[in-house]
């Protein structure tokens, strides 16, 4: 390997395995930071899978808004992570796009890959949904991870604030009854979500040129 710059190769079994979940709002660059650690990992010869549900392209694969994209494994409800894993040689880490939609199960099958198969996993994704409640799937995470990371990319609410909460918009309004997952992100969609500081959140106060 000739471009590894400053950094090591890094032997299998050097460390123990870690669980990490990063999460942040909407468009904070959670699958951008995704794809970069996939390929910081790959680039020192470290074998990974990439994960992900729901992606905004509507494909198995993990893409974010500045424009990278890379082939991912769609993770359905009824995929066991484990199986997957263990199905593949010699995998030393996992990257978990989109991570809040996984079923509980599966996040306890991320805590058994990193104990009993050495496995890194680094999850990414929401921590709350629209009503600013958490999500099964990141409350399992904030349970069992060696480290829980708020992500630093700052986004900011149309007041200027720290964007911590996503809302949801139907007509102009902010709603705070639904299902806890519905897909929009797309022209077509009657629902689009905005990221909200937490004041504005609660009130529900969108601001002029943003509705
Ligand atoms: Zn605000």
């Amino acid at each position: 390997m000739t471009d590894l710059s400053a950094l090591s190769p890094v032997p299998p079994g050097a460390r123990d395995a870690v669980l990490k979940f990063f999460f942040g709002p909407m468009d904070c660059g959670k699958s951008t930071l995704a794809l970069q650690m996939n390929y910081n990992h790959s680039r020192q010869g470290r074998r990974g899978l990439v994960l992900t549900k729901h992606d905004r392209s509507g494909g198995p694969q993990v893409t974010s808004r500045i424009g990278l994209g890379l082939e991912a494994i769609e993770v359905e409800d009824s995929l066991d992570l484990v199986a997957l894993v263990t199905g593949h040689d010699s995998i030393d880490y996992l990257i978990c796009d989109e991570a809040c939609f996984y079923t509980v199960p599966q996040i306890e099958q991320l805590a058994d890959l990193v104990d009993d198969h050495g496995v890194d996993v680094y999850a990414f994704g929401l921590a709350s949904d629209f009503r600013s409640v958490m999500f099964p799937a990141a409350q399992r995470l904030f349970e069992l991870a060696d480290e829980v990371c708020r992500l630093q990319v700052e986004v900011l609410c149309w007041c200027g604030r720290p964007g911590l909460l996503n809302g949801r918009i139907v007509g102009g309004e902010v709603v705070r009854t639904g299902e806890q997952v519905v897909i929009g992100d797309t022209d077509r969609s009657p629902v689009r979500y905005q990221v909200l500081c937490r004041r504005h959140h609660r009130s529900g106060l969108l601001g002029e040129g943003t509705a």
